[in-house]
């Protein structure tokens, strides 16, 4: 490998992730010549709760926490969208993720809104009898917004099923009787759907497949790179690995390993489980996060976090395609950059919307108290995200902009269709 120094990623190279996203409605709704009244109001959130609250500590202190509901838009149903628990969560990253809900119900054709919710807390550092009394405290502070009719969150980065069914007992211990249908991402016996826990990375897996066919990359040699080892990350990396694809780099908070001829996957994920991480695996070399980005690869999978590719590594990514598994890896400014380097980028709102479509089955089964098998699930997920893939396509192609405008360009026409049948109350 090349041994240039890569471009670690810095505070400079992220500006407001809310104001980017504005930026990026503003020009969209230019662009898909989308009239004033949907500009205006997709870019702000129609509610935004703030709370503060108080947990007991295991060692008898007392904190509180700040933590953040916010609904971006319900103009095509219940808002929907994950929490998440991070140190350094913040309104805007919140508010920002939850406009990005509302598009990706949208790229998807989900009867949905957008939501995105958030507690600034280290669940690494915490018992689980301190998350459990975090988790049952602030879905009290939100349970005035949430509601299976209303908004329905999920799981994000630092949440997981065991907290869903936490919201879900103290929701349903409020209400009286057992509300199935109040959080997505459950455990499979509290309702939880078949499929969910790997619905994300298999849609990452199923559009590689779909941007592969369409660019004449054969995916039994495709060699792919992941950054995060997590949900997203070792899902997307184990199906592509079982369709024969060379899995050369992966990666998590602690740094990356590479092997140019593929890494042996089952014995990486048996590493990390012993080890915590994946560096320092057997017959690979390690590298950073920053190296990981621009190895020589077919496929990239950013599955992170944000703001990942920026405008100075952009330029030295040589991926022929990058399949945007974490929500918001590239900046505005880094995408225009892989656009004019004509890497086909599949972005987040279509190529990790397969959790949000499983979470949707979810919550229809929940409300019809029937359950489907793993099977019809995954049947279904590839079904929408073949249609949501080649309409997007068409759009890019039909208004000659690359798939990410494409992809906005769809959700934003549907969304401002919707408003205008619907029309401004009163
Ligand atoms: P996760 O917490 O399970 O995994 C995150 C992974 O990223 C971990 O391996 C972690 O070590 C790694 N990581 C953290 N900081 C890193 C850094 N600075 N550099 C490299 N790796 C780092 O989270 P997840 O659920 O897999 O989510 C990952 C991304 O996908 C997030 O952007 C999330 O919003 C998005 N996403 C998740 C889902 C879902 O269903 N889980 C759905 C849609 C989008």
């Amino acid at each position: 490998m090349a041994k240039k120094q890569p471009v670690e990623v810095t505070r400079s190279d992220i500006s407001n992730p809310f104001v980017e996203i504005q930026e990026q409605i503003d020009a969209i709704c230019e662009k898909a010549n989308v009239g004033d009244t949907c500009r205006l109001r997709l870019r702000e959130c129609e509610r935004e709760l703030i709370v503060h609250f108080p947990v007991k500590m295991d060692d008898g202190k007392i904190y509180v926490f700040t933590g953040y509901r916010i609904q971006h838009n319900d103009t095509r149903g219940p808002a929907k969208g994950g929490i998440r628990y991070h140190p350094e969560v913040t309104l805007d990253e919140t508010r920002a993720l939850a406009a990005l809900m509302t598009l990706k119900a949208a790229v998807v054709n989900l009867p949905y809104g957008g939501a995105k919710g958030a507690v600034a807390c280290n669940p690494k550092i915490m018992s689980r009898d301190e998350l459990e009394r975090l988790t049952r405290r602030y879905a009290s502070e939100i349970a005035l917004l949430i509601g299976p009719e209303i908004d329905i969150p999920a799981p994000d980065v630092g949440t997981n099923p065991q907290v869903m069914a936490w919201i879900m007992d103290t929701y349903s211990m409020n209400k009286g009787y057992s509300v199935l249908g109040v959080v997505t991402g459950k455990p499979i016996e509290l309702g939880g759907s078949r499929g969910r826990f790997e619905a994300t990375g298999r849609g990452c897996m199923i559009s590689a497949q779909l941007a592969s066919k369409h660019l004449g990359i054969p995916l039994n040699t495709a060699r792919v790179a992941v950054q995060g080892f997590g949900n997203v990350g070792a899902t997307a990396v184990k199906l592509l690995a079982q369709i024969g694809c060379q899995i050369i780099g992966i990666s998590d908070s602690k740094g990356g390993i590479f092997n140019p001829n593929g890494l042996d996957v089952p014995k990486v994920v048996r590493h990390k489980k012993e080890t915590g991480s994946v560096i320092d695996s057997k017959d690979a070399e390690n590298i950073t996060n920053a190296e990981l980005l621009e190895l020589d690869c077919d496929i990239l999978i950013p599955a992170a976090l944000e703001n990942q590719i920026h405008q100075r590594n952009a330029p030295s990514v040589k991926a022929r395609m990058i399949v945007e598994g974490a929500n918001g890896p590239t900046t505005y400014e880094a995408a225009k950059i892989l656009s004019d380097k004509r890497i086909f980028v599949v972005p987040d709102i279509l190529a990790n919307a397969g959790g949000l479509v499983v979470s949707y089955f979810e919550w229809v089964q929940d409300l019809q108290s029937f359950f489907w098998s793993e099977e019809e699930v995954n049947n279904q997920l590839r079904r929408v995200l073949d249609n949501a893939f080649h309409e997007v396509l068409e759009m890019s192609q039909r208004y000659k902009v690359d798939m990410r405008d494409a992809a906005y360009m769809l959700a934003i026409k549907r969304i401002a269709d919707t408003m205008h049948a619907r029309g401004i109350f009163p």
